[in-house]
């Protein structure tokens, strides 16, 4: 995706670590009355006053999280701020800064570096964080992306994985499986490149899936629209990992059990006809396939009237009590016992 055998490119010694610092670091300015010092000391100093401080910290190193064969460095610092930012939006909180390390192998020029910091940027800006520092160092091979984001709540709105109560309802934002099915798609169109790389591939129909893939969209939103709806949730998480792997995690968390209603799980057409294509089961893909950044959530049954049409939320299930298990009510209404099969499961027989 990137190239670094043009002349016209800036090797990372011309510049030097502070030059290289200031030269990524030097469009950011602070937006949140909490940030009193950002960028340019030995650290940064935030004041929540009276709210409560949510911290997380996501790393994803090339080769195991991205491939930068088919994903450009801006998309990858773009989406390296989702991966982060929905973390704090689990939380049912505000993502308000980050911290961004990174560890580039000499491969990278400058230029690259710029790429993924225009990334950054723009995922900072549309997303209303501070960057307020990080770490630069280099690495002997590929690049390494360290973010750490904090966010801040009110202590009575952090919802955590472990208040969901049996006959709560499951509730799941937007849709699932398409950003699994957006890499099987880039993987086949860089196999397909290898073996004839005049190859001009026709993604068109594919678009929604790779966006998916490559340019995530945190659920910011919720938050907010819980709170306008006068919902809030007894357990949350996001959807990292597929949804069954989460499900797991509430239910072990709040020591429940669950039912998950296959027919419910909201999948966009173009999961459905791209799952044919590849012989995959679209059921499996969505609960098993990951990276959809998503929000998982469980609410009383009494709040039910104050979702029910609300076209970013669908019900998928309910709690039961932990001694019933957890499982997947099939469209043929079996219940079969729920596996979590994340996503680095999904290639291996087991
Ligand atoms: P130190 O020597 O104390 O680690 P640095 O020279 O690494 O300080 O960093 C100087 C300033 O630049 C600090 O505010 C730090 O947080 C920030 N910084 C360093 N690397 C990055 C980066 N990759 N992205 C954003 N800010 C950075
Ligand atoms: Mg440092």
């Amino acid at each position: 995706m990137f190239d670094n055998s043009e002349s016209t490119k800036t090797s990372l010694s011309e510049l030097g670590e502070f030059g290289l610092i200031d030269h990524l670091t030097k469009n950011f300015s602070p937006k949140h009355s909490s940030t009193i010092k950002a960028i340019g000391d030995d650290a940064a100093v935030l004041d929540f006053k009276e709210k409560q401080t949510l911290v997380s910290t996501d790393m994803l190193v090339e080769g195991v999280h991205f491939d930068l064969a088919y994903m450009p460095l801006k998309h990858l610092g773009y989406k390296s701020v989702m991966v982060n930012a929905s973390d704090i939006y689990a939380m049912n909180a505000k993502a308000t800064h980050i911290t961004v390390s990174i560890a580039p192998s000499n491969r990278f020029p400058v230029e690259a570096l710029e790429e993924l910091y225009a990334g950054i940027q723009l995922a900072a800006d549309l997303y209303n964080i501070d960057v307020i520092g990080g770490d630069t160092t280099s690495s002997t091979s590929g690049l390494f992306i360290s973010i750490s984001v904090f966010g801040e709540a009110e202590k009575e709105d952090v919802v955590y994985r472990s208040g969901a109560k049996p006959n709560d309802l499951l509730v799941v934002t937007g849709d699932l499986g398409a950003a699994y099915m957006g890499l099987q798609v880039l993987e086949r169109e860089k196999q397909v490149f290898k073996a004839n790389p005049n190859a001009q591939p026709d993604l068109d129909q594919y678009t929604y899936l790779i966006e998916r893939q490559l340019k995530p969209e945190a659920r910011k939103d919720i938050p907010p629209l819980l709170k306008e709806l006068d919902v809030r949730p007894t357990s949350m998480i996001d959807i990292s990992d597929g949804l069954s792997s989460e499900v797991i995690h509430l239910c072990k968390n709040s020591k429940t059990g669950v039912n998950l209603f296959e027919e419910k799980v909201p999948l966009d057409p173009a999961v459905i006809s791209v799952c044919e294509e590849f012989e995959l089961d679209s059921t499996m893909i969505a609960l098993s396939g990951g990276e959809d950044y998503e929000l998982l959530f469980t609410v009383s049954q009494s709040d039910f009237d104050k979702i029910k049409g609300n076209p970013n939320l669908t019900v998928i299930g309910h709690m039961t009590e932990e001694s019933a298990g957890m499982h997947l009510i099939t469209r043929a209404n079996q219940a079969i016992p729920l596996v979590a099969r994340g996503w680095n499961s999904m290639n291996s027989e087991d």
